[in-house]
Formats: structure tokens, sequence, C-alpha cells
């Protein structure tokens, strides 16, 4: 294609610079009539550069927000770096290269990667969350917390990577795991700040209602706060004044229950084991502490326990229980406690291994029940109640709530609700993060840190390996600016913050990029808050997306912010595999987009990425099908760039198909379902070359329809039509309005038929309006994925329901 052939490298570049000079992306925060935050999660800048994945997500999150302003919103699409964390301080360790250097560097070479994608990105609101002006409010935002008493130092068993000497939340260890290396986790004693993230489980459960987010994503939020009502009941303990309390969510087995067990590490179990079992309760709480909560709570695996010597008593039959402790039991879940009867496959198990009574009093509502009498099955759903006293003969739900009712009467338990979520661990053992803001007396009270000192500056005059200890402990300069300031004998916190903090807030700081004064104003986080869109992985789901919500509710309360919620709609883009397996640099695997955008041009490599499969399904990486979209780009610039006719009469099937994209492009888009708008396109495109040159309105339709998936092609044949029409306002794609369809032109002279095998879909057929039953039937059986599963076989019916469908029975 010599003469028209398109050459992407020169003409990106010049609509590049021209955006920027124009300032084309710049949003007006002040003034925008109708604004629409356009956020995109911001990249964690380590040594690699941007992969395909990050592509993945910006640039088909920039067509959508390119879309929105060309419905007439006033789109902000801000872009930053997450820069705290390990990574940067492990490749510090690795190199000696200090982190604040190498980061500099890492977000400059993103950044030149990041322009070349094209995006409408502002960057005069851009912020990395390691600069100073930015950490400050990663600090006032703590010393917030800790004003209103969501903050606190208090001792814990905590989750600790042993591979990278520090503590983690509990959403950055699920399943045991460090969600940074895959180390198994300990459990450690350790004083630690906590935020009260348990203040708002109910608001963040009941918020989720109102949220346009996946269902997948608020079932997981849901499953992981874990809101559960049940009922709280009172044991006495032999020789104790003190009740033990013990959550449960099937009062309805409390007549059978024979024996309670503790967490080996329940502080009661000091208490109450008498002397002469304390040998053995002590060695088995030594072996239990060896073992990691994923060992423990294996459902395979064996479960081991000691009888600790003491009894306790059921508040319902006033029998005495034997008090267990096991290792299947974590102090952490519930109350560290549980009471244990026949309906319980965990407890039956346990009891037969160590020979502790069991007593049935549930029976299924119809059915055999004798191997359930006699022991040898356990039945643990719910049913009728026996043995029971006055509640004899209820079913399990009822039960639940009279004995309840029951137990409140007689004070010895209460109907409560519970969640399974903890409290937010933010403190870390590690150099590279926002600095706690809080000094300790010579006595070793905590004290916050005025306001006017912060941001309170990372200490440079330390050696970044990790200890065990914080390594901030090292710094003289650390130690000797807070003696200064508040007196001899004064110490800093020498913990830094989780990184999950620093993302906690950054969309409003998008907000406010040069305010000193406010972590935000509020007129503009009124108008612009919650963002309309949020793209990003959805392995956030109970980590960074959890802590949002809570930190923007927090805000709201504290009187910063007016809205409770940050991300009214949520997508997650799905994942590019590489031959199936997921790209990751120590696979050696992962595919940079430098050289295909060198080759192809941003538009190409894009347009290539939506159309692989719908955007939230991802895709595998084959670089074969990015050539069928090159060519279709070159197709669009010949088309388009030849000297088009204005008022040409407009070709009746062109206009059809014209109308038809522009239906199909608009609800792909809304939709994000980049891939059916490109399809949409092409079909389009067919049409009008099939026809000869078209005119210029069609031209302008399509162009501008193109606009939000290759932008700098667009903007390409945008200019050559301004010529063409001569309008003399010289004004970008971007900013001319989306087309819109007439209804009337839609009427097509086909229509579609599915075709059905034996009652399963195989299959559909496109025919002319005007077809007969005769030629549907046969248009029907010549589809391959028919003849297939016909093969071989007679067909001893075939229907035919006019306009719908053709069905064979055989
Ligand atoms: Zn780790």
């Amino acid at each position: 294609m010599p003469l028209f052939s398109y050459d992407p490298t020169p003409v990106e570049a010049k609509w590049q610079k021209k955006w920027e000079e124009t300032g084309a992306y710049r949003a007006d925060l002040k003034k925008a009539k109708k604004p629409f935050y356009n956020l995109v999660m911001f990249p964690y800048p380590s040594g690699d550069k941007l992969h395909v994945g990050h592509w993945y997500n910006y640039a088909p999150a920039d067509s959508f927000g390119r879309y929105m302003r060309m419905k007439g919103f006033d789109v902000f699409e801000p872009m930053g770096f997450d820069a705290f964390g390990l990574p940067a301080e492990n490749y510090a360790i690795k190199t000696g290269v200090p982190p604040h250097v190498s980061i500099k560097q890492n977000v400059a070479n993103m950044i030149e990667q990041l322009k070349r994608l094209g995006c409408m990105y502002d960057w005069e609101k851009t912020l990395c969350t390691t600069d100073p002006e930015y950490y400050r409010w990663t600090q006032w935002l703590f010393l917030q917390m800790f004003k209103h008493g969501l903050a606190e130092k208090r001792l814990a068993n905590v989750n600790w990577c042993p591979k990278d000497q520090t503590v983690l939340a509990r959403e950055q260890a699920q399943d045991g795991k460090c969600d940074r290396c895959g180390t198994e986790v300990i459990q450690k004693p350790l004083t630690q700040w906590f935020w009260k993230i348990t203040d708002y489980a109910q608001k963040l459960v009941d918020n989720l209602d109102g949220l346009d987010w996946p269902e997948k994503t608020k079932i997981m939020q849901r499953n992981w706060i874990g809101r559960s009502e049940g009922t709280e009941v009172h044991f006495e303990v032999e020789g104790h004044n003190e009740p033990l309390k013990i959550f449960t969510t099937r009062v309805d087995t409390l007549f059978g229950c024979t024996f309670v067990v503790l967490a080996p590490d329940h502080p009661l179990v000091e208490k109450i084991t008498p002397k002469d079992h304390w040998g053995a309760v002590h060695a088995y709480r030594q072996e239990v502490a060896m073992k990691t909560e994923l060992q423990r709570t294996d459902l395979n695996k064996d479960k081991t326990g000691v009888h600790t010597g003491a009894y306790a008593i059921n508040p319902a039959t006033d029998e005495r229980v034997p008090i267990w402790i096991a290792d299947f039991v974590l102090a952490h879940y519930g109350t560290g406690a549980v009471f244990a009867d026949a309906h319980d496959e965990r407890d039956f198990v346990f009891a037969k291994k160590y020979g502790i009574p069991l007593k049935p009093t549930l029976k299924p509502v119809d059915g055999d029940a004798s191997k359930i009498l006699s022991l040898e099955e356990c039945f643990s759903g719910d049913g009728v109640l026996f043995d029971s006293g006055e509640f004899n003969n209820l079913h399990s739900e009822e039960a639940r709530k009279k004995i309840t009712a029951w137990l409140e009467d007689e004070e010895r338990g209460r109907n409560v609700i519970q969640f399974r979520l903890k409290d937010w661990l933010i403190s870390r053992q590690r150099y590279w993060g926002a600095p706690i803001p809080i000094v300790y007396d010579p006595q070793g009270v905590a004290h916050p840190i005025p306001e006017k000192h912060l941001p309170w500056l990372l200490p440079t005059d330390v050696e970044f390996k990790p200890t065990g200890e914080s390594p901030l402990r090292q710094s003289a300069e650390f130690k000797e600016r807070t003696e200064k300031l508040f007196g001899a004998g004064w110490t800093p916190e020498y913990d830094t913050m989780d990184t999950f903090v620093c993302s906690s807030f950054y969309y409003l700081r998008y907000l406010a990029a040069g305010d000193e004064e406010k972590l935000v104003d509020p007129t503009i986080e009124k108008h612009w808050m919650p963002t309309g869109m949020y793209i990003g992985g959805p392995e956030h789901a109970c980590m960074h997306l959890i802590y949002a919500r809570f930190v923007m509710m927090a805000l709201k309360d504290f009187g910063v912010v007016s809205h409770e919620e940050p991300f009214q709609r949520l997508v997650h883009q799905g994942l590019i595999t590489n031959q199936g397996a997921k790209m990751s640099k120590s696979k050696g695997n992962t595919v940079s987009p430098d050289e295909f955008v060198d080759r192809h041009g941003a538009d190409v490599f894009r347009m290539y990425l939506m159309f692989m499969g719908p955007f939230t399904d991802g895709g595998d990486w084959n670089d074969s099908g990015i050539k069928g979209i090159d060519r279709f780009v070159q197709r669009v610039h010949k088309i388009f760039m030849q000297p088009l006719q204005k008022g040409k009469e407009s070709n009746k099937k062109v206009e059809q198909s014209l109308h038809v994209a522009i239906r199909r492009v608009t609800e792909s888009l809304e939709k994000l379902q980049f891939n059916t708008a490109i399809s949409a396109l092409m079909e389009c495109l067919n049409t009008i070359e099939a026809e000869g040159a078209p005119s210029s309105e069609t031209a302008a339709a399509y162009v501008r329809l193109l606009a939000p998936l290759a932008p700098h092609l667009a903007e390409e044949l945008w200019e050559n039509l301004q010529n063409v029409t001569s309008s003399g306002v010289e004004t970008f794609v971007i900013d001319a309005s989306w087309p819109t369809y007439d209804p009337a032109m839609l009427v097509s002279d086909t229509f579609t038929i599915a075709v059905q095998v034996n009652g399963k879909l195989r299959g559909d057929v496109t025919v002319a309006s005007s077809a007969s039953k005769d030629e549907i039937i046969a248009a029907a059986k010549g589809i391959e994925n028919v003849k297939k599963h016909l093969d071989g076989l007679t067909i001893k019916k075939e229907i035919y329901v006019p306009g719908k469908l053709v069905s064979f029975v055989a």
C-alpha cells in the first residue's frame, strides 16, 4: 500500500505534542460543569517498566474517559505513583541504590512510557506517595485517626513474614501466606498500631448495596467482613467468677454440648488450668506455637488437643463439661472458644479420637435417624430438637431464636452480631514507608506530633537491611530531631506505615494538587466525588478497596469530606496471560509493550488489546493478531484521508450501516465492551469500502466513533475533515459531540435465527427478510456446527418458529 500507507510514529508524536501544548486534558476542577472522575489504580514504579498488563488497564480506561468527554462530560483523568513499600526497598538492599534515588528514575521512565499511550492524563495533578508533600497527608490522616480514637497501639498476635521481616495486615496474609513473597506467615505477639476499621464493619456491609460494583467483588467483601448473627453463651467456669463467653451461630445444639474447646493461647487458659495439668498444657501450647495457621486449620490434618483439667457448666443442662484446648480453635476468630457437640463434624471427630462422650440432640425432619442416634454418623444440618427440655420438637431455626431469648431472660447469654473483619494493622518494621507521626515521652507514653511539624521526614542515615527491628532505630538524626523538638529522653516511633495507607486516600489528593492547607478542598470534593469510574485489578477486592472505603467513611465522620463512598462504579479488567500462564517477572514471560508500539503505534496496540476479548475477561497474548488491527487502521486511514465530497448524496446502505455502528459502539462503550465496539466499526468499514468514496458527513460520524479507541488516528482524520468542511474553527475530535443514531435507520433487511439440534443451541443463521421457510431450513442445515451435531443421525422433525428459531429433532 505505497500510496496511502499510514506511519503512526510521527502522527502520534504530533498529536501528543498538540494535546500537551494546548492543555487539552487539563481539568478545571473548580469550574467544571459536568464533572466525571475517571480513575485507574495507580502503578507501582518498580525497576521493571510498564508491561502489557498496565496497558490493558489504562488504555481501555482512557477510551472510556474519551467517550464520556465526547458525551459532554468534563473528564478528569489523573495518574500517579504508589511508591513506598517492599519492592523499592528490596531493590535497594540488592543494589545499594537508595529507594528515593531509584524511585525517581523509575517514575521518570514510567512517565515517558505513559505519555506514549496518548491517554488524557492531567499531568499537572500527578502525585507520588513518597514525596514529602504527599506523605505529610498520610501522616495527617494518622493524626486524625489518633485524635478520633481510631488509631490504637496494642499487643496482639500478629502475622509475621519471616522472609520480609515485618508484620502484615490480615488482608495481606490471606490463606496464611505473605501477599508479597508467598512465604508462610507465623504468629507473633507484638505491640502494634491498629486502625479500628471494625467500627465501620456494619456500614462497610450496608453500603455495598448502593454501589455499582461487580457482584463477585461485593460477595468477596461481604465474606471478608463476615457479618454473622448468633448467640453469645455464658458458661460458668468451676472455681472462677468470670464467665467464659462463647459465640455460636448454632445455639440450637446447646443441650448436646459435652465439652468446651479454647484456643491454646486463650488468656483464660493460664487462669483455669490446675497445677497438675499445667505441664501437659504448657508443652502442648509450645507445640502449637510452631504451627502456621494454615497447618492448624487444614481440614485434612489430624486435630490435636489436651484437657486443661478445668470444667465449665453447660447453662442449658447445668452439667459439668470438660474444658479442652485444641489447635483448630484460633484465638483471633470469634471469641477464641467453641462449645462442642455431636452436630459438628470437627467436634465429632475430635471427641471420638479422645474418647469424649457425645450426646445427639438433633435429627433430620424425616428419614432414618438410627445411625445418628447410635453416633455412627454426624448430622450437622438443621433438624428437629430432642432431649432439649422445653425446646423439644422445635425446628433448628425457631429453636435458635427461642433458646437465645431464654438465655437472655436467664442472663446466661445474649443475641450478638459478630464480624470476621479485624482491625487494620498498619505498622511495619521496614524502612521505606511514611514514618508514623508519634513520639514517646521518657515514660513511654505516646504523643501525636503537632501538625506544624509535618511532614515528619523519613531519615536517610539508615542501612535498609531488614533485621526484624525497624531500621529507623539506626538513625542518629531521627533521635536527635525528636529530642531537639520535644526534650531529652523522648523517642520517635520507629515503625513506618503500611503502603495501603498511602493508597487509601490518593484519589482525594489528585483533587488537591498543590494545596498545602487542606487534604482536599470541600467544594471540589463535593463536586467530583465519588469517582464515576474506577478500574483496576480484582486482587484488591479485600485490601485496597476495603481500606479506601473505610478511610473515606472515617473522613466523612471527621467532617473532612461529604461522601461516604469513594468509588461509585468499579470495573475489574481481565488478566492477560502468556500461553495460558500468568505473566510474572520471575517466570520471565512478561511482554513489554514498547517494541509493539514502536512497530505499530499506540492506537494499533491499544485496539489490539481491546479486541482480544471482553475487557473483563482478559485473554491470552498472541502477537500474530496485531497485524489484523494494523491492516484495519491502514484501511481506515486510506479511505478517510482521500479528498471527500461534501454534500455527496448519501448511500442508503452506508447510512444504515453507519447508524447500526453508532448504536453498537455506543452501547458497547457504555458497558466497556471494547471488542464489540471495534467489531462494529470493522463491519461498517466493509460497507463503506464496498460503496466507494464516502461523503464527508459519513466520514465525520465514523471518525468520531473511532476517536475513543484510536485517538491519534482520529485526530489526524478529523483535521483532514476540518479542511474539507472548512468550518474555520480548529477543534479536537475529542471536543466534538458523540454521534447519535436514528432508530428508523436501524430497520434491517435481514434477521437472525437461532438453530437448535435436539434442544441444544448449535448456532445461528442470518437470512433475508424475504426468505421462505424452506430456504431458512436449508441455510440452518448448512451451519458447520449443526452439520457436526446431525452427522450420522436421521432428522425426524424440523420445527420453524417464524423469525426466531429452527429446531431439528433427530
Ligand atoms: Zn513476605
